[in-house]
């Protein structure tokens, strides 16, 4: 009955306040948005060429992962870069 209705609450509420926290709790290491973005060529060609940037950029790298509008930026600049790359090198 009403121990339901708190139930259904309880999770959207947790789910709610969990995302909140992610929000919130951001990565000590994350460069932001200025930062990220005069990093987002470099980083997206790295990506493009196979390599990890994770460890070069950790702070573009956290943000990406915390930062949705840089996240797609930088997927659509990723897009650009492999789709229009006509001589992409083949594995061995
Ligand atoms: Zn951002």
């Amino acid at each position: 009955m009403v121990d339901n209705a708190q139930n259904e609450a309880g999770d959207q509420l947790t789910d709610h306040w969990a995302r909140l926290d992610a929000f919130l709790r951001t990565d000590p290491r994350d460069a932001g948005c200025d930062a990220t973005k005069d990093m987002l060529d470099v980083y997206a060609e790295c990506l493009a060429t196979g390599s990890d940037p994770s460890e070069r950029f950790p702070g573009p790298h956290a943000h990406f992962l915390a930062c949705g509008p840089c996240a797609q930026d930088l997927n659509g600049l990723l897009t650009a870069l492999t789709g229009e790359t006509s001589s992409r090198p083949s594995p061995p």
